[in-house]
């Protein structure tokens, strides 16, 4: 009878996390981008903005 040895699977301290994956680079991980305001016809920038989503993440954050 051949006896086959068994290796016992490694144990592991913590469980493998997923990578996390890098903050995206138009906002910065946010997910919103600011965007300037324009207001009137001729589309002038006041001095104020709004958050839009990031075009890039779609809002995660993350590339
Ligand atoms: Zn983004």
């Amino acid at each position: 009878m051949t006896s086959v040895k068994k290796t016992p699977a490694p144990r592991r301290g913590s469980p493998k996390l997923p990578p996390v994956p890098p903050p995206c680079g138009t906002c910065t991980g946010t997910g919103e981008t600011t965007t300037a305001v324009l207001v009137g016809r001729k589309n002038r920038v006041i001095d104020a903005t709004q958050a839009g989503l990031c075009p890039d993440c779609f809002g995660t954050g993350t590339t």
